[in-house]
């Protein structure tokens, strides 16, 4: 079911238990700002899901609350996490669902990363 991005941020959401170690993730990627994890259910050879470490419901809270450090942090995670998965010269395709129509079903930003194979044109 897809989440109400305006909701209050859930201290039991899958992504808040997986940030403080309570279930387990298949890490790619980790520092004070992100964490980076395979997809429980990937939709290409590589589906890695990119989260930062701050308490954000969406996209949409974290561009209007998140610091300059925290942004640029987790930006820069995002970057790291397909420079060492070597998916820059064959390319990769990033993408945020928000909210009802945007089809969010874990209320904890995430930033999805698709890469391993020519992925098509993308289909609203
Ligand atoms: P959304 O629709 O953008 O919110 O995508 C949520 C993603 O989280 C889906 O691609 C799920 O397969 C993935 N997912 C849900 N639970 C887990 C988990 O425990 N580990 C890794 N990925 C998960």
């Amino acid at each position: 079911m897809p989440i109400d991005a305006t909701q209050p941020y859930d201290e039991q959401n899958i992504f808040a238990k997986i940030l403080r170690g309570e279930i387990p993730n298949r890490t790619v990627y980790e520092d004070e700002w992100a964490l980076a994890f395979h997809d429980i259910n990937p939709q290409a050879p590589l589906h890695v899901l990119v989260i930062p470490k701050g308490t954000y419901v969406s996209w949409d809270d974290f561009s209007a609350k998140a610091s300059a450090e925290e942004i640029a942090g987790f930006v820069r995670a995002v970057g790291h996490v397909a420079r060492d998965n070597g998916l820059v010269a064959p390319g990769y395709r990033l993408l945020a669902n928000v909210g009802q129509h945007g089809h969010q079903e874990v209320p904890h930003l995430h930033v999805h990363l698709f890469g391993g194979r020519p992925l098509g044109p993308m289909l609203a």
